[in-house]
């Protein structure tokens, strides 16, 4: 199911409060991967991991690490989301040349880009059916196959006061 716009605004507000993961489990994590759990890296651990599955730029990592209290630059959280990345705990998902997005879902799914937003969500389960491959070029095997399917927002918002039929509260009898 895909959320409007005003309701990924909310959840992602509502995100930036998400429960962190608890600091031996994700150094755990972190030495399971083959990672030196540094306080930075286990910092950043905390926010990605507290939580069911989520897409994230190092953006919105800084700010949610300043929401949070921790003292950790663009640089670093850039650089260690390239080292979770490699390290096989966060897939880098390539919708977007200018900004990094990664998932810390890395099982095989495909996704839904909302360019002007620069949001990530993931298509549901069974949602595409890639039903014709091409023949790999000899000596080649797929390995994976991962389609983005782009939005663009054709609803304009309704005028404030101007409540959409069935979004209003109902009475009750
Ligand atoms: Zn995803």
């Amino acid at each position: 199911m895909l959320l409007v716009p005003e309701e990924t605004r909310k959840r992602l507000l509502a995100e930036r409060a998400l429960p962190r993961a608890s600091e031996p489990e994700v150094e755990q994590r972190l030495k399971d991967a083959g990672l030196r759990p540094t306080r930075q890296r286990v910092a950043i651990g905390r926010l990605l991991f507290g939580s069911a599955h989520r897409h994230v730029t190092a953006d919105d990592l800084l700010q949610e690490a300043n929401f949070a209290g921790e003292m950790l630059s663009l640089a670093t959280i850039y650089n260690t989301l390239g080292h979770f990345s490699e390290a096989g705990l966060i897939r880098r998902i390539s919708v977007d040349d200018e900004r990094a997005h990664f998932d810390t879902d890395t099982g095989n799914h495909h996704h839904f880009y909302i360019e002007a937003e620069g949001l990530v969500l993931d298509v549901a389960p069974g949602g595409i059916a890639v039903e014709r491959l091409p023949t790999p070029p000899e000596g080649y095997e797929i390995t994976r196959v991962d389609v983005v399917v782009r939005l663009t927002q054709v609803q304009p918002e309704p005028p404030a006061g101007q409540a959409m039929p069935d979004s209003g509260p109902r009475s009750l009898r």
